[in-house]
């Protein structure tokens, strides 16, 4: 049984998630407006994980039979002024992810949960992979970003990449 204070923290997880999500949408909307469709490829598939993570999330609270609390989703509301923006931006957010992950992963040992942990353990690598990712795109756009045809060439790069359902093995 999930203690009172977890629930809570994970249905406080669910909407950061959600809101991620809402967030790489806003980002891939920016990058459609510029023509980067690849660019808008990377973050539309980024908000699909971000959903993915959310419901993985709900799914395990209901499992427990425990109340999933759905709470509004704040506005992103971002402008951004150049390209490399809302890669920085989204640096940013994942590193803000994984400390609120890490806080749920306290509680868990906190709690003798050890089911909950287990979980939490998925999530631990998925935001290593989520800050590699995003610094090496922050990396990759300033080797490239500068020169129109390289830019081009990393734009469709991005374009190939394909959202994979996320399961926790
Ligand atoms: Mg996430």
């Amino acid at each position: 049984m999930l203690s009172e204070k977890m629930t809570e923290a994970l249905n406080q997880q669910i909407n950061k998630e959600f809101y991620s999500a809402y967030l790489y949408l806003e980002m891939a909307n920016y990058y459609a407006d510029e023509s980067l469709d690849g660019f808008q490829n990377w973050f539309n598939v980024q908000a699909k994980e971000e959903m993915a993570h959310a419901m993985l999330f709900v799914n395990y609270l209901l499992d427990h039979s425990c109340h999933v609390n759905l709470e509004a989703i704040a506005k992103p509301g971002q402008t951004y002024n150049d390209y490399k923006a809302p890669l920085e931006a989204s640096l940013k957010h994942e590193k803000e992810i994984t400390a609120s992950i890490n806080n749920l992963y306290e509680l868990s040992v906190q709690d003798n949960d050890y089911r909950t942990r287990q979980i939490l353990d998925w999530f631990i690598r998925e935001q290593y992979e989520e800050e590699v990712n995003a610094q090496n795109l922050i990396d990759r756009y300033e080797i490239f970003g500068e020169d129109k045809h390289a830019l081009w060439e990393m734009n469709q790069d991005l374009l190939a990449r394909t959202f994979v359902e996320p399961t926790i093995a």
